[in-house]
């Protein structure tokens, strides 16, 4: 290998200048950038002041962008700018003013003083509670930042806008003065300002275009500082917002949420003052008691605008977003129609006609529409001026929502420029909601998925061997029941006496107990009542079908203190005597009778022990499956899912009118269990009430009643309210001790909120107020059950003795309301007394004068006699404590 010397390296790097800077390109270039910025200190020699040489000069060059490369901290990189200026301008200080707007007043404040070529940034950083603060009409910096223009002060004496306070605040003498503004685009940021030129009389035009020209970098440091000081705001101000935002999440639904998340992404681009959107009911067809009233004749049948796919325009909620001002957002569930965002019918108008316009642009006050409120809307002092609302469609070009944005933030219209970023802005939307259609739809599907594993892994169907407790087939046959003729299992049911006797075991009797019978008799009662209302036969009931129904609903109840299957049993055994013994059964054809019942015996098949709030509250699947009455929709689907199975299926002979006919009548009756709807049917029970009183023949009015669905419908919703109470109507021997299980279910739930939810409960759920027991009672019977039993004794006075039942209830309840009200006065009152007597006491050490104030307050009276009902009551009050707290020691146990 020949030895390559310098002159062969040279003349071959000459000749390849390609590969030279290949070469260089790739070893050298990157190590000297990174040597460069790696040193800490600049090779520029600032002990004495001399004309920088340009190598020098790019030192410092280096020495600044370093110090910007690195973290960028905003003095400490002003402050290395500012020695280097210092040395350059040859002045004797430098100090940096910081603009700032205080309560709307633009102020300058120091925040490095006194920079000079040999100084520390500690040295010269000023804490905010030592900084010198100009107003913009004082001294020659103010009067930079005012005027936005560098001065060159040659002589302060001479100049009219000179303010000596600093000098003489830090005895110092000003004699000359480089100033200049630092600017981010049109907003003034800070003010830099040499004073005192060494070795000359003035600061001169040289020095004028170096601080220029190093401007740039004081700029660069300033916007990049000013702009994660932006940026620092808007977090806070984000994370202060979604803080609310979290607020307001709470008041959505899922898909709710995700227009709420797009429209609150997107606020920042949106050149307006406030906007709101309005959400549309997406329903087609109403719910049986919002369509009851227009049946009934009671509210007049919709003629209102309609969206173009036929829905009545109902804006059901309205998110309003408000960005003037302290920003804020609002939810207003139900809005009125004249709410103000929805006053102008602006709105209104888009559901109506959007797809054909797809977007208007309405101009402050242009008719046809009323005109906008001029007055402010809220003490903000806020006032609509412009607006520009668009409808929100989704992929099935159903308008689902109208955005309205109103006030431009300059005050003009909004222009095509508008339009065309709002309408690309819902379409967006449109495809979110989109989006979460079909997101929502697989959710339910989980939903379900979860649910329905749930049911089956609660081995709700009748067994084999289980069967054989009612239908016992192979002791008698051999076989196994679905191996056996009709008549060979109507011989087993009927004949041999498994059923019980109606009269016997007082099926049709209001005042039914189900303290002395076993779970299974009760299924086996359920079962007599079919053959009761003569359906078995009527409509094909295979019996092996209608034993293991009535079975794998007893086991369909969960086995909770108070909604188990005895409950569940008792509504539909009320239903039956409603019917039967109270004469209700005139008005329904048979099948219509045994969808009652079977409704009853389904009601709350899977409850939980819990209410609706609690499975909102807790998050349970449930509740996101449906948006409202969540557990009686859930019963509702278990029971229409127990029918759908063969072997289950009591309806199976039914033909499909029928059977329609049944499933409708159970939606409706189950659901009509939530008591949140009670309220909705009471005035319209109420006229169906008064309206059979003006019919003198009883037939006429059956006559006409059989005929009108809606009157039996809302009848029978009545019904399954007050069999579903009907424990406050039983003798009270079964109410006391009802009663105390509901209690008791109250307080378990009322534990799992303080546990689980770590929230406090409501006294009737809280164990610890269990004492205000009979006072609830007394409340619940007078503002929910008193109106039920009184109407339907009024309607048909055999169902009295349920409404005198109730009567006497409350005279007990009150009773021991009473008793413990004396308890609690005559704990104060003791407690008063002792209270009294310590202070007496007190005050005796003190002198003998307050012996006579004691001596002026009788002593507590003794307790008073109680007679011997009141005597009864105690121990039953004593026994109802003690009941609770034997129910809360075996919580304990489990
Ligand atoms: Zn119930």
């Amino acid at each position: 290998m020949t030895q390559v010397d310098k002159n062969v390296a040279e003349q071959f790097l000459d000749s390849n200048p390609a590969f030279a800077k290949e070469y260089y390109d790739a070893k050298f270039r990157p190590k000297i950038i990174s040597d460069l910025l790696s040193s800490k200190t600049t090779a520029v020699n600032t002990s004495a002041f001399h004309a920088l040489s340009s190598v020098e000069e790019s030192e410092i060059v280096f020495d600044l962008i370093r110090e910007m490369q690195d973290n960028l901290q905003m003095e400490r990189a002003m402050f290395n700018l500012m020695r280097h200026l210092s040395f350059m301008l040859r002045a004797d200080a430098m100090s940096l003013f910081m603009y700032r707007q205080r309560n709307g007043t633009a102020e300058l404040a120091t925040r490095l003083f006194n920079v000079n070529k040999d100084a520390t940034l500690e040295d010269c950083l000023v804490a905010p509670d030592s900084e010198i603060v100009y107003p913009l009409d004082m001294g020659i910096v103010g009067h930079v930042a005012t005027t936005k223009k560098m001065v060159n002060v040659p002589d302060v004496t001479k100049d009219s806008h000179f303010s000596d306070f600093v000098d003489t605040l830090t005895e110092y003498t000003t004699k000359n003065v480089l100033a200049t503004p630092i600017m981010n685009g049109k907003d003034m940021v800070a003010v830099v300002m040499a004073v005192n030129k060494i070795d000359g009389p003035h600061f001169t035009k040289e020095d004028e275009e170096s601080l220029q020209k190093y401007l740039n970098f004081a700029n660069l440091i300033l916007r990049v500082f000013h702009l994660s000081y932006l940026h620092n705001c808007e977090t806070r101000r984000g994370q202060v917002l979604l803080w609310s935002a979290s607020k307001v999440f709470e008041e959505l639904t899922d898909i709710e949420r995700q227009f709420h998340k797009a429209l609150y992404t997107v606020r920042a681009f949106l050149n307006c003052d406030r906007y709101s959107v309005g959400l549309l009911d997406m329903t087609k067809t109403k719910e049986f008691f919002d369509l009851w009233p227009v049946l009934m004749g009671e509210v007049p049948p919709y003629d209102g605008p309609k969206t173009p796919d036929g829905r009545e325009v109902i804006f059901y909620k309205v998110i309003d977003y408000i960005l003037h001002g302290k920003e804020d957002i609002k939810v207003i569930p139900s809005p009125p129609e004249d709410h103000w965002a929805l006053v102008s019918g602006l709105p209104t108008y888009v559901a109506e006609n959007g797809l054909a316009l797809f977007s208007i642009r309405l101009v402050f006050n242009v008719p046809p529409y009323r005109p906008h409120q001029t007055e402010p809307l809220d003490n903000s002092g806020w006032t609509i001026k412009n607006v520009l609302s668009l409808p929100i469609v989704n992929k099935k070009e159903e308008i689902v929502g109208v955005a309205t944005f109103y006030n431009r933030k300059d005050g003009k219209p909004f222009d095509d420029m508008d339009e065309a970023l709002m309408e690309s802005l819902t379409q967006f939307l449109g495809w979110s909601v989109l989006n979460t259609d079909t997101y929502d739809k697989m959710n339910k599907l989980e939903n379900r998925k979860d649910i329905f594993q749930d049911m089956v892994m609660y081995h709700v169907k009748c067994r084999k061997d289980e069967i054989q407790n009612i239908l016992n087939t192979r002791e008698r046959y051999g076989k196994e029941p679905d191996e056996c003729e009709e008549d060979e299992l109507e011989e087993i049911l009927v004949q041999q006496e498994v059923l019980p006797q109606s009269k016997k075991a007082e099926i049709a009797e209001f005042h039914f107990c189900d303290f002395e019978h076993s779970e299974l008799d009760l299924v086996k009662c359920g079962i007599k009542m079919y053959y009761d209302l003569k359906v078995v036969d009527k409509f094909h009931i295979p019996r092996e079908s209608l034993v293991r129904f009535m079975y794998s609903l007893s086991k369909g109840y969960r086995r909770i203190t108070y909604h188990n299957w005895r409950h569940g049993f008792n509504v539909g055994q009320t239903m039956f005597s409603l019917l039967m013994t109270g004469d209700l059964r005139r008005y329904y054809t048979d099948l219509e009778a045994m969808a009652m019942v079977t409704a009853g015996f389904c009601h709350d098949i899977d409850h939980r022990g819990t209410n609706n709030l609690y499975q909102m509250k807790s998050g349970n699947p449930l509740a996101k499956l449906h948006g409202s009455s969540i557990l009686e929709r859930h019963h509702l689907d278990f029971g229409k899912t127990l029918l759908r199975d063969e072997a289950l299926n009591i309806y199976q002979n039914l033909n499909r009118r029928q059977h329609e006919l049944v499933i409708h009548l159970m939606d409706i009756a189950i659901i009509a269990t939530d008591l949140a709807l009670y309220f909705k049917k009471r005035a319209m029970f109420q006229k169906i009430v008064d309206q059979s009183k003006t019919y003198t023949d009883w037939n006429d009015w059956t006559k006409y009643m059989m005929l009108e669905t809606t009157r039996k419908e809302i009848v029978m919703a009545m019904m399954m309210t007050a069999c579903d109470l009907s424990a406050i109507a039983k003798p009270w021997e079964i109410q006391s001790k009802v009663a105390l299980s509901v209690a008791a279910e109250f307080w378990e739930q009322g534990d799992l909120e303080r546990t689980v939810l770590e929230q406090q409960p409501i006294p009737m759920m809280d164990r610890n107020k269990s004492e205000e027991l009979p006072k609830l009672q007394c409340g619940f019977i007078d503002f929910v059950c008193s109106f039920v039993y009184k109407e339907f004794s009024r309607f048909h006075p055999e169902i009295t003795p349920m409404l005198d039942r109730l009567l006497n209830n409350r005279k007990e309840w009150n009773a021991l309301k009473e008793i413990h009200d004396a308890k609690v006065a005559e704990l104060d009152a003791a407690k008063k007394a002792k209270e009294e007597a310590a202070a007496a006491t007190a005050a005796a050490k003190q002198g003998n004068g307050v012996c006579f104030f004691v001596q002026m307050n009788p002593p507590p009276p003794p307790p008073k006699k109680k007679c011997s009902l009141a005597k009864r009551k105690m121990t039953e009050a004593h026994t109802i404590l003690q009941l609770s707290v034997h129910t809360h020691c075996l919580r304990e146990k489990v």
